[in-house]
């Protein structure tokens, strides 16, 4: 899709309900962060967010570079969300994709997962493609067993493609964990 169609389908995605809830526990946490853990009252504490938030933009991503084959990505500092409209074919896709880098930004600003370590990245795919690829409401993976089994492929996937031959040793590493791991939101399921 062009840049236009996947900004049109951004600002619909952002009304619904999980991006929603995952940009409020991001702004929640970070606030929380600012404030000293929320336990003390130190102020000057450099916000990490720009005014407006968490950034999210649509581009149209080349083919080379670390986003060379990604549907999206996190970008940071400023902290932001990319969107690769060329590689985004639905505004479910956009949904998923947003979902999937929210998860990531998540666990980045909020959770203090370093992305840049095989086994965190690989803990963090697991959770991001747990609430977004494999979502309940994508794919209708109500079975827990595929979408167990859906998570830790696309897990793989993600993980491989920054640690080629060791990402998939990383994601079995952390796998159970994560799966359990289901910050910021319980969805009840599996
Ligand atoms: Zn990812």
């Amino acid at each position: 899709m062009d840049c236009q169609t996947c900004q049109k389908h951004l600002a619909e995605v952002l009304r619904a309900e999980r991006p929603r809830r995952l940009l409020e526990a991001i702004q929640q946490g970070l606030s929380g962060k600012a404030k000293g853990g929320g336990d003390g009252k130190e102020e000057g504490t450099e916000p990490v967010l720009e005014p407006g938030g968490l950034r999210l933009v649509c581009q149209t991503c080349p083919r080379q570079g670390p986003a060379a084959a990604a549907r999206a990505y996190l970008e940071a500092p400023p902290p932001g969300v990319v969107l690769c409209a060329n590689r985004l074919g639905s505004r479910r896709e956009v949904e998923e994709a947003v979902v999937h880098e929210l998860v990531h930004a998540y666990d980045y600003l909020v959770a203090g997962v370093e992305l840049l370590d095989c086994q965190a990245l690989a803990y963090s795919e697991v959770r991001a493609a747990r609430a977004a690829e494999c979502s309940k409401t994508s794919r209708s993976l109500v079975c827990s067993y595929f979408r167990k089994n859906c998570a830790r492929s696309t897990a793989v996937r993600s993980t491989e493609g920054l640690f080629p031959g060791k990402g998939a040793g990383c994601v079995d590493a952390v796998f159970n964990a994560a799966y359990q791991d289901q910050r910021p939101h319980d969805d009840g399921g599996r």
